[in-house]
C-alpha cells in the first residue's frame, strides 16, 4: 500500500522533477500568468536572448494598471499606467504568449480569468507574479505566487525551484449561517490564528463549511490564504469544481475530459495522512464580519463593538491595536454599526465574480446609495454576464458605478483611489495604511456587507435587511 498522502503532497510529487540536498526542489510549472506589473520578466530575457519555453501555457492580461473607465491603450491618460498595459502587450506579441488585452472581453483580473476561462485546473502548478495567486489553489491545484527573477526563470525553463513547504489543514465544522460567504471564513479564520498562522505552510481548506461554499466563495477564501501568511491554499476537487470548469476555453474535450476527470478525482488528500498542523474553526459560530483596524486579523463580526486595547494582556499586541485605532479613527467599545463610510468599493481578485455580484444586487435591488459607491467585475466575462442578467441595472439605479475589470481600487494603481481621510466598506484583501491612498482608512467585507453599507451609508448587518430563505 503505497503511504497516505495529501492533495498537496501528490501535486507535488507530480511536479518535482529532481531535489538538491539542500533541500529546494525543481518544479514543473503547467501555467504561469503574467499580469501588467511583471511585464519586466520579459527585459531579463531579451537580455540573454532567450525564448519563452512554453508560449501556450503563458497567459497575460493587464489588471494592476488597468484603466476601469478607458479601454484603449492609445486613449489611457496616464503615462505609467499606459506603459505598463502596453509593454505586456507588446511583449506577449514578441514572444507569443497568450494575451487578453483590454479590449478582449477575456481580459480581467489573473486570479479571476485563471479559473474562469479553465486556464486553473485541478492537479495543476500555477505561477504568477502576485502574492494572491493563492487564489487558484480553491479549484484543486497547487499555486503561489513568484517574484520577477523567479518569473524570468519560468519563463525561460518552464520550471522553479521552491522549498517544499509544512502542511496544514484547516477544517470548518458546522454548517454556514444566511448571508455567511467565504469572506467572512477567511477574516474569522485570521482574527481566530492571527495574519501570521499559515507561515511556512500550505494550508489544505477541509470540512462541512468548505464543502457547502459555492466556488466563488472558495476562491475568496483561497485567495485570502496569503493574508494568513501562507502562499499557498487549496481545496480538494469535487462536482462544483468539476462543473465549474467544464465547457470553459482552455479545459480539457471529449476523451481528455474524461481522462482528466479520472486523474482530478484520485487527488483528494488520503483518510490518513498527517499534516504538520491541524485547526479548527466553528463555521456555525461565524457571522458577517468587517475589520476595525489594520490588518486582516483586525476583523470581528458585525454585531461586536469595536475591542478594547487596554483588555489584550499581550504588550506588543496591545500597541499596535492602540496604533490601529488610532489610524482608523475608531474609539474603543464603538458599535461598528454606528461607524459611518465615505466610499464603497465591489471589486478586487477576492470578491468580484458572478456570485459575489449576485449577492451584493440581491442586497442593493431598488433602494439608493448612501455614499459613493463603485463595481469593478473582476473580469469583462463576468462584467457581460452581470450585464445580460439586468444586474448592471440593479447597480446602477441604486447610484453605483458601473466600471470596467481591473484591480481598481483594491490597490488604485490604475488611479481609483480614495481622498485622504476617507473611510471605505472594501471587499478587497488588504487594510493596511495607506492602502488605498494615503490616510486613507479601509475596512474589509463581503459583497453583501460592501452592498449594506452602501445602501445605508454605514456599516450594517447584512442580515437585518435581507430575509431569509
Ligand atoms: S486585485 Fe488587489 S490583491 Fe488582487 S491581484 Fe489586483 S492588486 Fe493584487
Amino acid at each position: 500500500m503505497p503511504n497516505p498522502r495529501t492533495i498537496f503532497e501528490k501535486i507535488w510529487d507530480a511536479h518535482e522533477i529532481l531535489k538538491r540536498d539542500d533541500g529546494q526542489s525543481l518544479l514543473y510549472i503547467d501555467r504561469h500568468i503574467i499580469h501588467d506589473g511583471g511585464f519586466h520578466a520579459f527585459g531579463m530575457l531579451r537580455e540573454v536572448g532567450r525564448k519563452v519555453r512554453q508560449a501556450k501555457q503563458t497567459f497575460g492580461t493587464p489588471d494592476h494598471y488597468a484603466s476601469t473607465t478607458i479601454r484603449k491603450i492609445e486613449d489611457m491618460d496616464d503615462p505609467e499606467a499606459k506603459e505598463k498595459v502596453q509593454g505586456l502587450a507588446v511583449s506577449a506579441r514578441e514572444f507569443g504568449i497568450y494575451h487578453f488585452g483590454l479590449d478582449d472581453v477575456r481580459m480581467g483580473i489573473s486570479h479571476v480569468i485563471g479559473p474562469e476561462l479553465g486556464i486553473t485546473q485541478p492537479g495543476i502548478l500555477l505561477c504568477c507574479g502576485d502574492s494572491h495567486t493563492s487564489t487558484h489553489g480553491a479549484m484543486g491545484c497547487i499555486s503561489f505566487g513568484i517574484g520577477a527573477s523567479e518569473a524570468t526563470h519560468v519563463l525561460a525553463t518552464q520550471t522553479i525551484w521552491q522549498q517544499k513547504p509544512k502542511l496544514m489543514r484547516v477544517t470548518v465544522t458546522g454548517k454556514l449561517g444566511f448571508s455567511v460567504t467565504g469572506k467572512d471564513v477567511a477574516l474569522a479564520l485570521i482574527a481566530q490564528e492571527t495574519a501570521a498562522c499559515g507561515t511556512g505552510h500550505a494550508i489544505e481548506y477541509a470540512g462541512p463549511c468548505v464543502s457547502q461554499l459555492d466556488i466563488e466563495g472558495r476562491l475568496t477564501l483561497s485567495n485570502m490564504t496569503i493574508e494568513a501568511g501562507s502562499r499557498t491554499g487549496l481545496i480538494a476537487p469535487d462536482d462544483k469544481t468539476l462543473s465549474f470548469i467544464d465547457g470553459t476555453e482552455f479545459a480539457p474535450r471529449g476523451k481528455k475530459w474524461d481522462r482528466a476527470v479520472k486523474y482530478w478525482q484520485t487527488l483528494p488528500t488520503d483518510d490518513d495522512a498527517k499534516f504538520d498542523a491541524e485547526v479548527t474553526l466553528d463555521g456555525s459560530a461565524i457571522a458577517p464580519m468587517v475589520t476595525w483596524g489594520t490588518s486582516p486579523q483586525h476583523a470581528i463580526s458585525i454585531t461586536e463593538a469595536v475591542p478594547d486595547p487596554e483588555k489584550e494582556p499581550d504588550t506588543e499586541k496591545r500597541a499596535a491595536m492602540k496604533r490601529a485605532l488610532d489610524y482608523t479613527g475608531l474609539k474603543p467599545g464603538q458599535k461598528m454599526t454606528d461607524i459611518p463610510v465615505d466610499r464603497v468599493f465591489i471589486g478586487s481578485c477576492t470578491n468580484s465574480r458572478m456570485q459575489d455580484l449576485r449577492n451584493a444586487a440581491e442586497v442593493v435591488k431598488g433602494k439608493k446609495v448612501k455614499c459613493w459607491s463603485m463595481i469593478s467585475p473582476g473580469s469583462e466575462q463576468v462584467r457581460k454576464q452581470a450585464i445580460a442578467e439586468g444586474i448592471d441595472k440593479i447597480f446602477i439605479d441604486a447610484g453605483f458605478e458601473w466600471r470596467h475589470s481591473g484591480c481598481s481600487m483594491c490597490v488604485g494603481l490604475n488611479g481609483d483611489l480614495l481622498n485622504s481621510g476617507e473611510r471605505s466598506a472594501s471587499t478587497s484583501n488588504r487594510n493596511f495604511e495607506g492602502r488605498q491612498g494615503p490616510e486613507t482608512r479601509t475596512h474589509l467585507v463581503s459583497p453583501a456587507m460592501a452592498a449594506a453599507a452602501a445602501i445605508t451609508g454605514k456599516f450594517t448587518d447584512v442580515r437585518s435587511l435581507m430575509e431569509e430563505k
